[in-house]
């Protein structure tokens, strides 16, 4: 048993919770293989703008309120930004930064023309009225418009934003551009330049990776066990998805607690439940669970898909799965990183498992500006050939420096933008 409990300092559990530090430290690792010297991280390191700004929205009752928000964008030199918005009471600038910087390594392992960046409103949305989310929306877009653009940053929806907010973007957008311009932002409604498959995208690329992973483990979807943390876009339909495939889908969770089923959760029926119900305490044939317990299940693989630090130096000790496929973004720390590698524990990382979100979104910008939309079977299949692809690059770089598949997954990643960075030098 590793002595990870131990309990850390105040302050180097602020570290480990620091998705910034985490994503720091990670690039340290990679770097360090690569033998880059240090100007050049200093460069990659550094994001390459941050915005703040106030917005100021009417309420319903008349009352007027300033929320913040923040854009940071980490690094174009692939090409434009890209990267998600998300509207959350906690959303901070260190975590947007981690965010942006992590949305550059990822876009440039599935190997797609974008660089980083990531958004975010500090509000929280179930208080908020639709006519509210919307005014903040179309405000927050103003104040950031003058660094948007299909050629400069293309955001998309991530926390407790979606399909809605995203035309909303792209009306304030092209209103004040006086043209419709789709290609502003990725995840819109099919009827406004959305892509078909991009809704499932994430989750499939989770369930892809899982896929490819499992051959590392020497199992079989029919006989593999496998408990899902969160149950939203990615959650969701991942656990759907992989239920399809066979696999045995033990336990779902939400922000309330998680529900489990030894014998495995008719997955369709769950999602029906969480529809109508809006939270997945109650449904009938499952036990419910804190959220604390369902992570310590015994099953063979474990996708947290809700949020950051999930599995840290506080519980990594207590962890059953051989196998952690990241459906969020920084779900393990990097403390509980070099615990899960001792003991063996195969872990798909965010920049490589969830990287199916950004690379249909990158399909959909291709349409948008082609004006010209594929079927959903030539999304899918091209988001598989990616996806399949990406994997087994990363596994090369894994066994090339024998390290484990994140440090890979970086290591690649980050030769790329090198690589970019040597040929285009520095602008002056
Ligand atoms: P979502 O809002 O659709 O779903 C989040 C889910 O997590 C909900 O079911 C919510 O109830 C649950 N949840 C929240 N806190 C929880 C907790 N403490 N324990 C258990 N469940 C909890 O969001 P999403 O789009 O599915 O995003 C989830 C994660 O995946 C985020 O880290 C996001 O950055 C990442 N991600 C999303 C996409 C995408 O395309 N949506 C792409 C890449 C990465």
């Amino acid at each position: 048993m590793s002595n990870a409990t131990a309990v850390p300092t105040a302050s180097a559990q602020l570290d480990e919770f620091n998705p910034f530090l985490a994503m720091a430290e990670r690039f340290e690792t990679a770097a360090d293989h690569l033998g880059l010297d240090p100007g050049v991280r200093d460069v990659l390191r550094t994001p390459d703008r941050e915005l703040t700004v106030a917005i100021p929205v009417e309420m319903d009752d008349g009352s007027i309120r300033v929320f913040k928000g923040y854009r940071v964008q980490h690094n174009f030199l692939r090409g434009p930004c890209k990267g998600g918005i998300r509207f959350a009471p906690d959303v901070h600038l260190d975590e947007i930064r981690a965010l942006a910087a992590w949305m550059t390594w990822k876009c440039s392992v599935v190997g797609i023309p974008f660089g980083g960046a990531k958004g975010g409103v500090v509000c929280n949305p179930p208080e908020l009225s639709n006519g509210e989310l919307e005014r903040i929306t179309r405000r927050y877009t103003a104040s950031i418009l003058d660094i948007l653009g299909p050629d400069r940053d293309v955001p998309a929806p991530d926390i407790n934003t979606n399909e809605q907010t995203m035309a909303w973007i792209m009306d304030t957008y092209s209103m004040h551009q006086r043209r419709t311009s789709t290609a502003v932002v990725t995840g819109k409604p099919l009827n406004l330049g959305g892509s078909r498959g991009r809704r499932e995208a994430t989750g499939r690329g989770v369930m892809i990776s899982c896929r490819e992973a499992l051959k590392l483990v020497g199992l079989r979807p029919e006989n593999t066990r496998v408990v899902v943390q969160g149950s939203g876009n990615v959650g969701g339909i991942g656990a759907l998805l992989l239920h399809r495939e066979g696999y045995r889908i033990l336990s779902l969770s939400d922000m309330f607690g998680a529900i489990h089923n030894e014998n495995g959760l008719d997955v369709p029926a769950v999602l029906a439940w969480l529809k109508d119900h809006k939270r997945l305490e109650g449904f009938p044939g499952a036990d419910h669970l804190p959220h604390s317990q369902q992570l310590f299940l015994d099953c063979d693989v474990l996708i947290p898909a809700a949020t950051e630090n999930q599995i840290t130096s506080q519980n990594v000790d207590r962890i059953q799965a051989k196998l952690i496929v990241e459906g969020a973004n920084g779900p393990t720390t990097a403390v509980a990183d070099k615990e899960l590698e001792k003991r063996g524990v195969v872990v798909v990382p965010d920049i490589l498992a969830n990287a199916g979100g950004v690379t249909v979104s990158y399909f959909e910008w291709v349409q948008d500006r082609m004006g010209y939309f594929w079927t959903e079977e030539i999304v899918n299949s091209r988001l598989e050939q990616t996806m399949v692809q990406a994997f087994g690059e990363v596994q090369e770089k894994a066994s090339e420096h024998n390290v484990s598949l994140r440090t890979a997954a970086y290591i690649l990643a980050i030769d790329r933008v090198v690589t970019v960075y040597r040929l285009r030098g520095i602008f002056a």
